[in-house]
């Protein structure tokens, strides 16, 4: 059944550079939201395994065969892992929407920008460098810049290679080694990235992959001592609650949190440019994009043509089998997230204008499918604007001028990202500066690229992943003070 699935397709536990059943022999369904069916019966993580992989980790921090590797040496092993990836492009896309739901394009993009994010962290490996200070009196006094140590990285299941690869690719280039936890939902490609990181030469201990259930593999992870830094993307709750229990032994943290992103349409927009960027910038991903925007703020005097262009879109966007080319919306991740996504559109029913979707939706009879849903006349206080809801939801709210549009799109808890429509130079840059959040995006939406960073203000998180600020997260700063007389 395995290779069926997939010639690439793990289902054991990967530690120390060997693939293991988990110690208690455990394992646990992965389902392919498209069909209900199961895909793969994966090893789970007793707390053995998690020591076991710690351990592993950190005696190859620790180990000659690690520390003697020139930096250049590990750049050309994160090369070569990007070349063995490419190799295996398609089965990767494959593994990705068997797992996800996603529609094969966008896991293509997602594989794609996982390649690109080796090459360039590969790139960054022998540029990591200190500084010469000059301070007062007869010293030299320079900086080395170290790897922190055994990074876990705690990742969710909407990108699930892609946003493994803005931790372990940097991590690595650093220095340092990875343990890495994918979401109970979508372990195969972390477990398929394994593979490859072997075949690279990585030597025993750099990468580890482990599986298993959040509150108890990776909670073990964000307590172990032997853990130095814990990278994690999730939801801004288990962020809160990662910080908490990282206090215990002060380990670095670096959160990349939930958002409820604002689009906002200003009257003076190329309006058709804009209704594209406002539907790809929810219905991308199903919605299951951290970045998405999903509260869409229209320019009164545009609004009627803006959201009669965008319901007659979403009513086009039909849900379909991800696998079939044409596909522009698959499942969501699952059961649950279907459900979730529901209630909240429940919820939305009594309180908004339903003009689009609404409904849950199944594919030659089977699927965790959603409609595409756009409510109109919403505001702040209601649940579908205040809450993420991580699905093909999208709340349209009106504002009638610049100063309320900024207050509008700032009067939120999270501040990842933001979309401004305007062709109106003055007005874009200053919006732009207004707007609390990681990532602005003008006349565009949705876009990321390894040299761009990106993470979030407020309760988004803290820390940013991909370009040159994603190293400072895998590095300790050391100074070197040299009496000179
Ligand atoms: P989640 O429930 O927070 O889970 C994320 C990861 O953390 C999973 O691997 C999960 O394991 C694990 N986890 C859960 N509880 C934990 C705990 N107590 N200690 C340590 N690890 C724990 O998030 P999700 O439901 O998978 O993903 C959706 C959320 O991620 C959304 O809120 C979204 O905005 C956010 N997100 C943010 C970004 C960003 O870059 N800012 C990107 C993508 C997603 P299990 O799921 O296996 O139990
Ligand atoms: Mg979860």
């Amino acid at each position: 059944m395995t290779a069926a699935i997939s010639p690439i397709l793990k289902t054991d536990l990967f530690i120390n550079n060997e693939w293991r059943p988990s110690s208690t022999g455990a394992r646990f369904e992965v389902i392919n939201p498209a069909t209900e069916e199961v895909i793969a019966e994966v090893a789970e993580a007793s707390p053995d395994d998690v020591d076991a992989a710690v351990k592993a980790a950190k005696a190859c921090f620790e180990s000659d065969a690690w520390r003697s590797l020139s930096a250049r040496q590990r750049g050309a092993l994160l090369y070569r892992a990007a070349d063995l990836l490419e190799e295996r492009l398609e089965e990767m896309c494959r593994l990705e929407t068997l797992h996800n739901g996603k529609p094969l394009f966008e896991s293509k993009i997602d594989v794609e920008m996982t390649i690109e994010t080796l090459r360039y962290y590969a790139g960054w490996a022998d540029k990591i460098a200190g500084n010469t200070i000059p301070v007062d009196g007869p010293f030299f006094t320079y900086t080395l810049r170290e790897p922190v140590g055994v990074v876990a990285a705690i990742v969710p299941w909407n990108f699930p290679l892609n946003l493994a690869s803005w931790k372990f690719a940097p991590a690595l280039a650093a220095g340092c080694t990875v343990v890495l936890k994918p979401a109970s939902e979508t372990p195969l490609t972390a477990l398929a990235m394994a593979d490859i990181m072997q075949q690279a030469g990585f030597p025993p201990g750099a990468f580890n992959v482990v599986c298993g259930g959040g509150s108890t593999v990776g909670a073990q992870l964000v307590r172990h001592p032997g853990v130095d830094k814990i990278a994690f993307t999730g939801s801004t709750a288990v962020g809160k609650e990662i910080m908490r229990e990282a206090a215990s032994t002060l380990k670095r943290v670096t959160l990349e949190l939930g958002g409820k992103s604002p689009n906002i349409i200003f009257a003076d927009a190329d309006l058709k440019a804009a209704v594209r960027g406002a539907h790809n910038g929810i219905f991308y991903g199903k919605g299951e994009v951290c970045a998405a925007g999903s509260r869409l703020l229209v320019e009164r005097s545009v609004h009627d043509q803006v959201v009669e262009e965008l319901a007659e879109r979403a009513r086009k966007l039909v849900p379909g089998d991800p696998f079939d080319k044409n596909t522009r919306l698959g499942p969501v991740v699952s059961k649950k997230q279907q459900e979730i996504v529901l209630s909240y559109i429940e919820a939305g029913k009594k309180e908004a204008k339903l003009i689009a979707g609404g409904n849950p939706a199944k594919v030659n009879g089977k699927g965790y499918y959603v409609e595409a849903t756009i409510f109109d006349d919403a505001r702040p206080g209601m649940k579908i604007v205040d809450e993420e809801i991580f699905g093909p939801v999208l709340a349209v709210l009106t504002f009638d001028d610049v100063e309320e549009g900024i207050e509008l799109a700032n009067r939120t808890m999270y501040g990842l990202a933001a979309g401004i429509w305007t062709r109106d130079i003055q007005k874009a840059h200053r919006v732009a500066r207004a707007i609390k959040a990681g990532t602005v995006w003008i006349n565009t939406y949705n876009f990321y690229d390894a040299a761009a960073p990106f993470g979030g203000y407020k309760q988004s998180g803290f820390g940013r992943e991909l370009g040159r600020e994603a190293l400072e997260a895998y590095t300790e700063v050391k100074t070197v003070w040299v009496g000179l007389k």
